[in-house]
Order: structure tokens, then C-alpha cells, then sequence
């Protein structure tokens, strides 16, 4: 079957071409202005066609949380995000116990078996517990520990599907942590980090690659005993080949911020993600797991941090757009090519030959009028 989607503006590679998408099935066939012949046809009527959004931190939304350890939490945010145009995640759990982990684990085998409706599974990523206390942020103190080979390697070994891992490399244990992650083809991230600029080069040597949501509980410029020394941010910035990430939810980051990213590590090295939490798509003003939903983001009783972001893909595309002047076609690839490129995922993130055809049809104003998850159409504004 094959599936032609005309009159859009396909943003592909960086850049707005005007052309023709055509999908055979469950993947793409052809960016042509050729007539090929096809089934059925799908008239975008101006609107700018790209590829789904790739989250590779989230926790929750709609509700739902990945720790909850239910099938039905995995397919309640499948669902909720394919309507912002994101069609593949990386189901992300917080610092917890051992139990909570490994049955969110288990509980991510059966969802992929049962199949979910919306955005398709990846793999997962943890995000702790091998944290600095002192970057917790949201994390809860109680489940922050040291590296201990012998709980991260039986979870390594009880599922094939771990794609990233965020980790202190200042704690002890972290270089045989990196060099095991990298062995098993498992992305190792910094992340609720103190670690100085030295510390963190090292890491990227053991297999550190990626900061995960860069600003949001990692280390910069500080002082000891009147010395300065730089940071994981810093470390950023120097070295070329790390990827970062960042919650472009318009809360974690001010406008100036997004630019300076933008301008110093430029298109291919950044990541969107959305961090979000269960409260994802809830109304200002609602308190969840006993947090303020305040100003489009969550934040901590007491108001003195935010605790999760409550955005969704188009979100971060927009403020992209209209926060940090990016190129749509370059925000987008920020959203979808780049987050597939670092979990080292194939054939995801782009509209291009090969690829699986997620896609995702908006206006201008970054609102999405349709999700299609390889092939299929899994939302659309009637
Ligand atoms: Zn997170």
C-alpha cells in the first residue's frame, strides 16, 4: 500500500522542500516531485509535514506515570503524546528502589508485546539512583546511592531494551559504570552532577557522551577556597562531540539560554526533550503528587524549584521557533533526527528513504492536525 502525502511543506534534512512524501507501508519510500503511482493520497493543504518528535526523557503524562508499573501506563502516554506529534519515546524512570525499577522494566516488555496506540516504545531510560546529592533536584534523596556493579548489571541483563542511563560521574564506581554501559551499547549521560569540568572530560573518555537536561541540575563556574573551576556545562561547551539535551518547555530555560545552547553547540548536537511528568497535559492551577501545575510547568510546594516539566513535543518546538529564532526545519530535527541519533536508534527521526514513516502534519503555529506511527494514522484533527 502505498500512501502519497501532497501539497506540504516537508521539512527534511535540516530544510523546507516542496514535494511529495511518499510512504510504502510502514516506512518511507520517496521525497519526490516525480509522480509515483499510489493507493491513496493525503492532502496536507500547506501545512508543514515532518518527522515525528523523539522523546528521549519523559516520565509521565496524561495522568500516568512509567513507575506506576502498569501496561496501562505505558499505553495511557503512548496515546497522549502521538496527539502532540511525538511517535517514539524513551520511557525514562526517576531514582526508586530496585523493585520499583525492575518492575516498570518488566512492565515495558508487556506493554511493547501488547502493543501501544500512539507513540512507539524505544527503549528505556534510567535516570538514577547513581546521583549527587547535592543535584538532586526532584529526585527523591531516599533512592540516591552509590554505583553498585552488582544492581546495574542485573538490570542490564534482564532486558534487551536499555537504551541510556544518567549518572554522577564524580561518584565512585563511575569509570567501570561507562566503560560497561558502552559495552553493552547503552548511552551513559551525566546528569544530577557536581562533577567539575576535568571530572566530567574523563567521563566522556569512559563513555559519558550526553548531558542530560543541560542547566537543570548540572554543574558550572564555582569557587573552592577562592580558585575557580568550571563545570559539566563548561565541559559542554568545549568538547565538540558531547550531545546534550535540554527542556525547552519555556520554564527551565529562559529565552537566552535556549540561544546561547543553540549558538555554541549549534543543530546536530542538541537534543528537545520534554522531562515531563504525570501532569502532562493537566489544566494550570491542579496539584499533582502533591506539586503546583503553576505557569505551564510543576513545581515544588514551596515554589523554590521546579519539578518536571509538563510540556509536550509541539511545545518545544515552538518555543524553538519563537523563543530562540531557530529554523523550523532545524527545530524539528532537534526534536526528532538528533534525540534517534544519540540512543544510536536506526531508521528513526527522519523523513527519508528506509525510515520508518512516523510523521507528523502542523500548522504554523506548531499545532499538530496529524500523527502517523509507522505508516498508520494514530491521531488526526478531524
Ligand atoms: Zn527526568
Amino acid at each position: 500500500m502505498i500512501t502519497k502525502i501532497s501539497n506540504g511543506i516537508i521539512l527534511a534534512d535540516g530544510r523546507e522542500q516542496k514535494t511529495n512524501l511518499y510512504i510504502e507501508d510502514d516506512k518511507i519510500l520517496a521525497l519526490t516531485d516525480e509522480n509515483l503511482p499510489f493507493d491513496r493520497e493525503i492532502d496536507a493543504k500547506g501545512l508543514y509535514v515532518s518527522a515525528g518528535f523523539v522523546d528521549m526523557h519523559l516520565h509521565g503524562a496524561a495522568g500516568h506515570e512509567f513507575l506506576d508499573g502498569t501496561v496501562e501506563a505505558y499505553q495511557g502516554i503512548s496515546a497522549a503524546v502521538a496527539q502532540h506529534g511525538t511517535t517514539a519515546i524513551a520511557p525514562t524512570l526517576a531514582a526508586s528502589s530496585l523493585e520499583s525499577m525492575k518492575l516498570a522494566i518488566e512492565k515495558f516488555e508487556e506493554a511493547l508485546a501488547a502493543g501501544v496506540p500512539g507513540a512507539k516504545l524505544l527503549g528505556i531510560h534510567l535516570e538514577g539512583p547513581y546521583f549527587a546529592m547535592s543535584q538532586k533536584g526532584a529526585q527523591d534523596p531516599r533512592h540516591i546511592r552509590d554505583f553498585d556493579p552488582a544492581e546495574y548489571e542485573q538490570i542490564v541483563a534482564m532486558t534487551d531494551h536499555l537504551l541510556s542511563w544518567t549518572a554522577a560521574p564524580e561518584r565512585k564506581g563511575a569509570e567501570a559504570f561507562g566503560k560497561f554501559m558502552r559495552q553493552h551499547g547503552i548511552l551513559a549521560c551525566i546528569g544530577h552532577s557536581d562533577a567539575n569540568c576535568k571530572t566530567a572530560h574523563k567521563a566522556f573518555e569512559n563513555g559519558f557522551t550526553h548531558v542530560t537536561h543541560l542547566y537543570s541540575c548540572t554543574s558550572t563556574v564555582h569557587r573552592i577556597n577562592a580558585f575557580r573551576h568550571a563545570g559539566i556545562i563548561e565541559e559542554a561547551y568545549l568538547n565538540d562531540d558531547m550531545t546534550v539535551e535540554i527542556i525547552a518547555d519555556g520554564c527551565h530555560l529562559p529565552d537566552d539560554l535556549l540561544r546561547l545552547v543553540y549558538k555554541l553547540k549549534g543543530p546536530d548536537k542538541v537534543a528537545l526533550v520534554t522531562d515531563s511528568m504525570r501532569a502532562a497535559g493537566m489544566p494550570e492551577g491542579a496539584t499533582v503528587d502533591g506539586l503546583l501545575i503553576e505557569d505551564g510547568v510543576a513545581k515544588l510546594p514551596d515554589r523554590s524549584a521546579f519539578a518536571g516539566s509538563i510540556a509536550y513535543g509541539d511545545r518545544l518546538v515552538r518555543n524553538m521557533v519563537n523563543m530562540a529564532g531557530v529554523p523550523v526545519a532545524l527545530a524539528v530535527k532537534m526534536a526528532s533526527e538528533n534525540p534517534a541519533k544519540f540512543l544510536r536508534v536506526e531508521n528513526v527521526g527522519r523523513l527519508a528513504p528506509g525510515y520508518f514513516a512516523d510523521v507528523t502534519l502542523f500548522d504554523e503555529g506548531i499545532n499538530i492536525k496529524m500523527t502517523m506511527v509507522n505508516g498508520k494514522e494514530v491521531y488526526s484533527v478531524q
